[in-house]
């Protein structure tokens, strides 16, 4: 993280910026239980939003449901993603929407849905470990949605996620090869976001779609030289930049969750 505050967070999206890099904004935190403290990030977004606009950065959010109503009041979700969406056409922004634990994936989908009827400037962030992926993928191709693949971070039982690394590389890899011909045939570029280089590699070198087509996206700190080496070659890079006084507590919950998010950090502090 680059620092707790909104500030800190466009301080870095600047930075990125000027390396033609561009930014995903997340505020650390998830399932909030009233409606108040809904209200209150969906107001931290819209700020987020004025500032990024008045900085002319190419930076756009990246929120979680949890944290806007999901689970307390789907009326209310439906209301705050409307703002947002809203607010951030206004801008020329985009909206995107992070994927959670399974708990809450069905319901993403369904706010997704309906919140694409009314916006164009919306993403959506799936995880090829999930086994229902490809099939939640087919279920969304009318709508022609903007997707950012990830592999997943939670930790889900073997019933509904593959476990091993050698399973979820090939569901990521066969689900990215049609994002790229769907984006070939007119659909919106996706957001391949991994720091799985061998990986990306491999599935570019496979796919035959311009390279403004799709982007690559790195979350903030790790694997940045990666990803400049790719935008140096000509490909589009993102990073997603977490920030927010809630990070301790957020990051120990995915700890908790799965260990290997430990061997994670810790590679990435040797390396750097
Ligand atoms: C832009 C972006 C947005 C994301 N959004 C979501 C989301 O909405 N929902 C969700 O479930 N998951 C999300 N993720 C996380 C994702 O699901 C994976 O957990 C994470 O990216 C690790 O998988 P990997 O594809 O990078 O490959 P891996 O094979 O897991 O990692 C490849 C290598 O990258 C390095 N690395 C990977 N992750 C980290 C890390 N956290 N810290 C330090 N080093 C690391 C390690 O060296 C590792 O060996 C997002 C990831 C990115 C990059």
């Amino acid at each position: 993280m680059p620092g707790e505050g909104l500030d800190d967070a466009l301080a870095a999206a600047t930075g990125m910026a000027d390396r033609g890099i561009s930014t995903l904004l997340t505020l650390l935190g998830e399932d909030v239980t009233d409606q108040e403290q809904a209200d209150e990030v969906t107001r931290h977004y819209l700020d987020a939003l004025t500032a990024i606009s008045h900085r002319h950065l190419p930076t756009h959010p990246s929120v979680k449901l949890t944290q806007l109503g999901l689970g307390v009041n789907n009326a209310l979700l439906d209301v705050n993603l409307d703002r947002l969406a809203g607010a951030a056409a206004e801008v020329e922004r985009l909206i995107w929407i992070d994927m959670e634990g399974s708990a809450s994936t069905a319901e993403t989908l369904e706010a997704y849905r309906r919140l694409r009827e009314r916006h164009d400037n919306v993403g959506l962030c799936l995880q090829a470990y999930l086994r229902r992926t490809p099939s939640d993928l087919q279920s969304l191709v009318l709508l022609q949605p903007r997707i950012r693949l990830v592999k997943g971070a939670y930790k889900e039982p073997a019933a509904i996620a593959f476990q091993s690394r050698g399973e979820v590389s090939s569901a990521y890899r066969l689900i990215a090869l049609q994002l790229l011909e769907e984006a070939g045939h007119g659909h919106p570029p996706p957001t391949l976001a991994t720091h799985d280089v061998e990986l990306l590699r491999s599935i570019l070198a496979t796919a035959e779609v311009a390279r403004d087509r799709y982007e690559i996206a790195m979350l903030f700190g790790i694997r940045n030289a990666d990803l400049s080496a790719l935008v140096a070659e000509g490909h589009r890079g993102a990073v997603l930049i977490s920030y927010g006084s809630e990070w301790a507590a957020w990051y120990l919950r995915r700890l908790a969750e799965r260990p290997a998010n430990l061997m994670f950090g810790i590679t990435a502090a040797l390396r750097r």
